[in-house]
């Protein structure tokens, strides 16, 4: 039997606790101007020179937050050449996983200032990223086993979302395992991926066991149609984790796993019975909380015909109270969309949703010096007639009537997602039967959808929304070793 390891989750940042918020202010004030630099990190060989790109605030158009230098096609290779699965013991790697760990939180102001300027991240989902990283080293540095072998050389390609998270669970639990890893940070946010890097190899991990290699599809197509690849761990569309397994498929050899994690069209229904400023709350965190940019976020709403009114009513005020704007600032609650053609999709959809009169409500946002999507709710008949994820604050809103929460369900399923749903109501019998008849990974009751806790609630989806296992729990880890040991949980 295997059980979850003994541990705590990180303590974390209490923003309101005034001499906290103070100290992280004061913290990341010298880091306001800072600028970093990106680039291939590998073992053995020194990178040539390849032209710089600037890396850009989302939020503001004229801070250079740093540079990078995107690997090229000799970097590729120098680094699947070098790449060395880690042959230290399991002490050995948990101890230098855990010692990144503490690094993580020691150098916690530099990290939220990258995070704030390079990701666009407001200052509570900082927080709430950090503290997820230095869960993930320490979660799987404690499953770090003699009894295991690595498989090989993993690709980790991870989003810009959680560019800090994401990016860090990935490889450690690798690193855990004893594999080598070759990192590929999403290509927006390479800066954060670097000093992550950076501290890990401080903290012990040696560098043929961890590399770095920042660009764009053109790397990530070169490390996951590698014969010499033995793992892909990828969290980020479900069209590009497609084309990896094609890849996967044409190159690596046969049984090569591939982890995805990838979108979601993730639903909530809230029914006559739900607490109304209690669903309000969580419909708020879930669809516009990081600007709606979290493949968990509630994108479309159920709502029993018999409650609309009041609780659109108490929604459109508690939108209004949201503040868009520069992460930096503390009061922001939302900061930008990531990039440039993140921004024009969301823009046109909203657009398209104003034309045909569906605009329920749209608050305020910045018009210039940044990526910034005004918080909007739109009406639809049913997820349905949203085609695809929009990876933005945006909350489609539909409502049903008491019969027709069967066919409801039926919809939300027909989707072929399968990442998050959330569900409000009083109504215990109704809990229990919805919870088993919705097929998505994380299913949430009487709360928000999004923030799933290391340890405790395991993250990840079915269907289109990925393969499995999910990341934070005890399934992940065994799948980066070559004789995963039985499994008695899940
Ligand atoms: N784990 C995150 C959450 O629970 C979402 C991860 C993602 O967006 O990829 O909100």
């Amino acid at each position: 039997a295997l059980f979850a390891p003994e541990r705590v989750n990180a303590r974390g940042w209490d923003l309101t606790h005034a001499p906290t918020l103070a100290a992280i202010d004061q913290g990341r004030a010298s880091y306001l101007e800072a600028k970093w630099d990106a680039g291939p990190i590998v073992a053995d060989t020194v990178p040539p020179p390849s032209p710089k790109t600037s890396v850009i605030n989302p939020a503001r158009s004229d801070d250079t937050v740093g540079h990078v230098r995107p690997a090229d096609p000799a970097t590729i290779a120098a680094a699947l050449a070098a790449a060395t699965p880690w042959e230290a013991d399991a002490q050995t790697r948990a101890k230098a996983l855990n010692a990144a760990a503490d690094a993580y939180e020691a150098n916690a102001p530099e990290l939220f200032a990258i995070l704030a300027r390079e990701a666009g991240k407001a200052m509570p989902d900082i927080v709430a990223e950090l503290r997820e990283a230095v869960d993930f080293l320490r979660y799987y540095a404690a499953q770090a086993s003699d009894a295991t072998t690595a498989r090989g050389i993993w690709t980790c390609i991870s989003p810009w979302n959680f560019p800090l998270a994401i990016f860090t669970g990935q490889i450690a639990a690798a690193l855990a395992a004893g594999n080598a890893v070759l990192a590929k940070p999403a290509e927006q946010t390479p800066l954060i991926a670097t000093r992550a890097v950076e501290i890990l190899h401080a903290a012990g991990v040696p560098l043929g066991a961890l590399q770095l290699l920042p660009g764009g599809g053109d790397v990530g197509a070169a490390l996951t149609s590698d014969a010499r690849v033995n793992g892909v761990a990828f969290t980020g569309s479900t069209a590009t984790a497609l084309k990896i397994r094609a890849a996967m498929a044409a190159n690596c050899a046969p049984g090569t796993p591939l982890i995805a994690e990838t979108g979601g069209l993730n639903a909530m229904i809230v029914d006559s019975t739900a607490l109304p400023e209690h669903a309000v709350r969580d419909i708020v965190n879930g669809a516009f909380r990081s600007a709606g940019q979290r493949c968990s976020a509630l994108r479309c709403l159920y709502v029993q015909e018999d409650i609309a009114a009041p609780l659109l009513k108490m929604l459109q005020g508690a939108m209004n109270e949201l503040v868009v704007g520069d992460p930096w600032h503390l009061s922001t609650d939302l900061g930008p969309v990531i990039d440039a053609p993140a921004h024009q999709i969301i823009a046109d959809h909203i657009a398209q949703a104003e034309s045909d009169g569906r605009i329920i409500h749209q608050i305020k946002a910045p018009s210039a010096g940044g990526h910034f999507i005004a918080p909007t709710a739109i009406r639809v008949d049913s997820i349905t007639d949203m085609t695809r994820e929009i990876f933005g604050p945006v909350l489609h809103v539909a409502t049903f009537k008491a019969d027709e929460i069967d066919a409801v369900i039926d919809t939300i399923n027909g989707t072929g997602y399968g990442l998050t749903f959330g569900l409000h109501t009083r109504i215990d019998d109704r809990v229990q039967t919805i919870v088993e008849r919705v097929a998505a990974g994380n299913i949430y009751v009487n709360r928000d959808q999004i923030g799933a806790i290391v340890g405790s609630q395991p993250f990840g989806g079915e269907g289109l929304s990925g393969t499995g296992p999910k990341a934070g729990g005890p399934h992940y880890l065994p799948r980066f070793t070559a004789n995963p040991a039985p499994m008695a949980m899940g």
